[in-house]
């Protein structure tokens, strides 16, 4: 019968619930092993890719419990910032910024909370073991208060500021976004060529933002350009403004584009900035927080960009200052959340140093062991491109509030970090007065800040979180730093790089010993998921079709660090496997009555027992660095082809008089359920019960322990006896016979001998004889000429060579033939052989050195 695994699996996931399996133990001693699990962004359902995640997560996590680590898994959820707002949004069909704030905030929550819901039933069905009385969610009072405190640290250590800067901006989102939240893309655009007066010449810029025009702060050309050397240290004049800019020398201009001579604007790009700071020019406000033009753009002011764009274009063209308009190139960077192309804007924003943190991180970076290795390079390669520092506040609502007060002079009081010490919940200062009751400094009124912490501020310290800092010193020390942190390739600029900073500011240390960074699940063609591709495949539906463990096993074919396209052929083959489990399983049940305490003494019971302890070695070897992809493999390949269909053949003979042959089958049967379960938790668990758990006593496979390895020995011979085997009974299908009559087995090079009983009862052979030498002869009985081979060698003569060739004995053939002069090797021919054994016609089969006769 197969195996029924939608009701088995539902039957476990209820079990494990109720009875508290996957527990962190407070109170043991034994080594902890800590996990610092994503919190699942709470905005939606799982995807293929989630799902594949968290269960690569928790086959370390199943697997490290079972080596005796006491092992904090725990259950989290990221529930703050811009998505979940811009989701309320279009639910609600609202805005935010025309809501009372913590009105909106509520909304935030309602959602967030109705999607963990979901995803909560999603890891359970998935079978993932996180637990969940370590339960998180950022957007808890008390998470939000360890990320006030953990920035209060920063403050404390110089390490915050507030101040104009450049930052990247979103109009449509109006708020400011991080250096590592920008996507760049590449797309077409248009380049204009302008003329700007220079006395009573012209000289022909090119922009790609003619509507910056009013914003231009002066011009620029590369000083071995000779076609601009005499304009240096004159004045352009700006089109249509009519605003009078000077033009400099600056070797950083490239020649190459456009004319070789460019406007720098007081928002453009960085390199505008870097210019402009460069020379010493102040930055004007020209796009306001919605992306309009400020008043510096005259007549154009109030105008979106685009569209003030158009009606500038208008004009030159009016005035005859465009001369052409060329299709470029261009990378754009764009909001990671909606796309828009970013601005840069100067603005007031709180800031983390960062950029003089690099050879620190640098340095952490080292420190921590990366699985696979080469992902260090990519946060390496991005901590030293780094040029800003991180900008932590955000012009939003749904988010940790930054614990600051303000007075109109611009000074800031912070919160107490003795008052919030003492608390269990965050300081929200728009509602909550500050610590003095005005500006220290100046005297006046202070008021709350408004602007609230990029998301990263609060994921940052998970590493704290889950080690109680600040809440248990105790736990602190014991937790910190953590074992691993688990996460995806796409996200190490920010959450690994944002958490190294903030844990390195808090504890100065390091915040885990291992990183493992996971790739992406693509589609099956290849291509990313996209639904406007069609390709999405939802997680759910596959395991509705297949069952759990049969996705778990995908799972575990994926590779770490590399990115997988989907394969339904993986769980088709997981599927099969169940049900071989399940086969083997009702092999053992009906085969063991009772639990046997003798050793075997069968060479091949002690063959089986060296192969599945060189099978364990591996799987832990490989679990041991995360490659759970190998472990499986190794592990499908013994139980499946050495356990399953050899052993278990080769015993059906004698395992129900043999107790020797009953220890081997439960143990090794028992270490290889094992080694499954930390992949497929549930058909594990049900053979478990049915088979093991009356001997073994735990209510859980999941509470068992790894298995053990036995002393190898007769592990060559073995694997020859298992050929000879395999041969045998191949001969025997090929023959259609029940038993065989003789067998002679020459072995010169291994003692197999105490393997006889094996051999001999197994194929149901009536004499059997093993031995170390004996002649045998081969008689070539007939000789063919591969004519594909001699043909071309021998050409015209090949018809001669024929007639002839019938009348020579075969055996003459065999050091090859001389025909007019040239010589047709051996391998020319083919040979038919027969071998006759002390004067009698044998069957004949070689593997390696040895010779099987039968007879
Ligand atoms: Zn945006
Ligand atoms: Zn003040």
């Amino acid at each position: 019968m197969n195996y029924d695994a939608k009701s088995v699996e539902k039957k476990w996931q209820e079990f494990w619930e109720k009875e508290g399996i996957y527990r962190f133990d407070f109170n043991s001693n034994r080594e902890i092993y800590s996990i610092d699990n994503p919190p699942r962004y709470a905005s939606g359902a799982l995807h293929l890719g989630h799902a594949t995640h968290y269960t690569h997560i928790d086959f370390i996590a199943r697997y490290k419990r079972m080596r005796g680590y006491n092992v904090f898994f725990p259950l989290c959820f990221d529930v703050n910032g811009m998505p979940i707002e811009v989701n309320v949004e279009k639910l609600n069909n609202i805005k935010m910024r025309e809501m009372e704030r913590h009105k909106f905030i509520q909304l935030c929550e309602e959602f967030a909370n109705s999607k963990i819901d979901t995803m909560k039933m999603q890891f359970k069905i998935l079978g993932e073991s996180m637990d969940p009385t370590i339960y998180y969610q950022t957007d808890s009072p008390e998470y939000r208060r360890i990320t006030q405190l953990t920035f209060l640290d920063a403050v404390e250590k110089g390490m915050v500021y507030r101040g104009m800067h450049p930052v990247n901006w979103c109009p449509r989102c109006s708020t400011a976004i991080a250096e590592s939240e920008i996507v760049y893309i590449n797309t077409q655009t248009d380049l204009y060529y302008i003329k700007f007066d220079v006395e009573n010449k012209y000289v022909t810029i090119a922009t790609t933002r003619p509507e910056l025009i009013p914003a231009c702060l002066f011009i620029a050309f590369n000083p071995r350009d000779e076609r601009y050397k005499d304009l240096e240290n004159r004045k352009a004049r700006i089109p249509i403004f009519n605003r009078e800019v000077p033009i400099i020398a600056d070797e950083s201009i490239d020649m190459e584009f456009g004319t070789g001579i460019e406007m720098v604007c007081s928002i453009g790009d960085r390199n505008d900035l870097k210019l402009i700071k460069k020379h010493g020019f102040e930055i004007i406000q020209s796009i306001d927080d919605q992306g309009r033009m400020t008043d510096i753009a005259g007549e154009f002011s109030g105008l979106y960009t685009l569209d003030a764009r158009k009606e500038i274009l208008k004009r030159l063209e009016e005035e005859k200052r465009l001369v052409k308009v060329e299709k470029i190139e261009h990378n754009v960077g764009t909001c990671w959340r909606c796309g828009t192309p970013l601005e840069i804007v100067n603005k007031e924003q709180w800031f983390i140093k960062t950029v003089e943190l690099k050879d620190r991180i640098l340095q952490i970076a080292n420190e921590l062991k990366w699985y696979p290795e080469f992902m260090k390079k990519r946060l390496e390669d991005w901590v030293n491109g780094l040029e800003w520092d991180w900008v932590v506040s955000r012009q939003r609502y749904f988010a940790t509030p930054i614990p600051a007060w303000i007075c109109p002079d611009g000074h800031v009081v912070y919160a107490s970090k003795e008052d919030l010490l003492k608390r269990n919940s965050h300081v929200d200062p728009t509602v909550e007065n500050p610590p003095v009751d005005k500006c220290p400094i100046c005297g006046k009124p202070l008021k709350g800040v408004e602007e609230v912490f990029d998301t990263w501020v609060d994921s940052s310290i998970s590493p704290l979180f889950n080690t109680y800092f600040y809440r248990d010193n105790n736990l602190f020390k014991k937790l910190y730093p953590m074992s691993l942190r688990p996460q995806a390739h796409d996200i190490i600029r920010t959450w690994a790089f944002y958490s190294i900073i903030r844990c390195d500011i808090a504890t100065g240390n390091k915040p885990w010993n291992d990183i493992f960074i996971d790739g992406h699940i693509l589609a099956e063609d290849g291509r990313p998921m996209h639904a406007s591709w069609g390709n999405v495949v939802d997680p759910l539906k596959i395991i509705e079709e297949f069952g759990t463990d049969p996705f778990r096993y995908f799972a575990a074919t994926c590779t770490l660090g590399e990115d997988t396209p989907f394969r339904k052929r993986e769980l088709v083959h997981g599927k099969k496997l169940l049900n071989k489990l399940w086969n083997v399983a009702n092999f053992v049940e009906m085969n063991i009555k009772s639990k046997s305490e003798i050793y075997p003494e069968d060479s091949m019971d002690l063959w089986i027992l060296s192969e599945f302890s060189e099978t364990l070695e591996n799987v832990t070897l490989f679990m041991d660095q995360y490659r759970y992809d190998r472990a499986i493999r190794e592990l499908d390949e013994f139980f499946w082809h050495v356990f399953a269909d050899h052993y278990i053949e080769l015993i059906k003979y004698r395992v129900s008089k043999n107790l020797g042959t009953q220890y081997t089958l439960y143990n090794v049967f028992l270490g290889i359920i094992k080694m499954y379960a930390p992949f497929m938790p549930h058909i594990t668990e049900e053979i478990y019960h049915r088979l093991f758990s009356k001997y073994e006593g735990k209510i859980s496979i999941h509470l068992e322990t790894w298995p053990e390895k036995y002393e190898k020995i007769f592990l060559d011979e073995g694997r020859i006896v298992k050929e000879i085997i395999a041969s045998l009974r191949r001969y025997k299908n090929e023959n259609n016979l029940r038993g065989i009559n003789e067998v002679i087995i020459i072995s010169p090079r291994f003692d197999i001998t105490s393997a006889y009983d094996s051999i001999k009862g197994s194929l149901g052979i009536s004499k059997l004889e093993i031995i170390k030498n004996a002649s045998l002869k081969e008689i070539i009985v007939e000789a063919k000429p591969d004519l594909s081979k001699i043909g071309p060698l021998l050409k015209n003569s090949v018809s001669n060579f024929m007639e002839i060739f019938k009348n020579i004995p075969p055996e003459r053939l065999l050091e090859g033939f001389e025909f007019k002069g040239i010589k047709i090797p051996k391998d020319y021919f083919e040979f038919k052989k027969i071998y006759t054994f002390k004067g009698k016609k044998v069957d004949v089969i070689n593997i390696n050195d040895v010779t099987i006769i039968i007879k």
